[in-house]
């Protein structure tokens, strides 16, 4: 079955095309896939994820899946959450948002965070297939490693004992919030979503 990954980031394209080849999916390269732009309002990383996924579905004419994910901070209330990408002011701005995230934490000791995500698959005759994955950790108080992108080099995962911007992208998608939706995911279709 042809289906398209409802995100434009790279990093994000990859971790998700891994688990979806392996499921016999043919994935549509990038730039033959019809962008669309979602506003993202819904109240839940889920409306979110599905909302993306049924439009690049509808836009394209076969099946799609995409991510809503993000960072909550116990100390924040669950901040910045659903307005992860978005913290700072401008979509996607990682820098700024570690900066205001380091800015919001000075002087808190409770550093505990997770990430979430949650992934959205519509199948070709728009049957909805969903998966959640989390992952436990704390916030440094400086950035630590290159690797990955948005707040990886703030996290430091409990499960990997270093950020996620010191793991490479193996050993960051065993334990990570979107491998281990990814690999619900794979489960429930290796269970008989059908999809052939
Ligand atoms: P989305 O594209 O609306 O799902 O935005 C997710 C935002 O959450 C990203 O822009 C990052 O700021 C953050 N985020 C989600 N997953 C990760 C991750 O794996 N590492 C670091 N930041 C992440």
């Amino acid at each position: 079955m042809k289906l398209v990954i409802a995100s434009n980031n790279a990093k994000k394209r990859q971790e998700i095309a891994a688990i979806l080849k392996s499921q016999g999916f043919t994935l549509v390269p990038v730039d033959e896939t019809i962008a669309v732009e979602v506003v993202e309002d819904g109240d839940t990383f889920a409306a979110n994820a599905e909302k993306k996924a049924r439009a690049f579905a509808t836009a394209n004419g076969c099946a799609a899946v995409a991510d809503d994910s993000g960072l909550c901070v116990d100390a924040l209330d669950g901040a910045p959450g659903l307005y992860s990408a978005r913290f700072a002011g401008d979509h996607g701005d990682d820098a700024a948002n570690n900066a205001l995230l380091l800015q919001k934490l000075q002087g808190v000791s409770d550093r505990q965070a997770h990430f979430c995500c949650h992934i959205a698959l519509i199948l070709d005759d728009g049957r909805l297939v969903t998966a959640d994955g989390q992952v436990a950790g704390k916030i440094l108080d400086q950035m630590d490693g290159t690797e990955g992108f948005g707040y990886d080099p703030l996290f430091y995962c409990d499960d990997l004992d270093k950020t996620f911007a010191r793991a490479d992208h193996r050993e960051k998608a065993r334990v990570s919030h979107r491998g281990r939706a990814l690999q619900q995911l794979q489960q429930q279709l290796k269970r008989g979503v059908s999809h052939d």
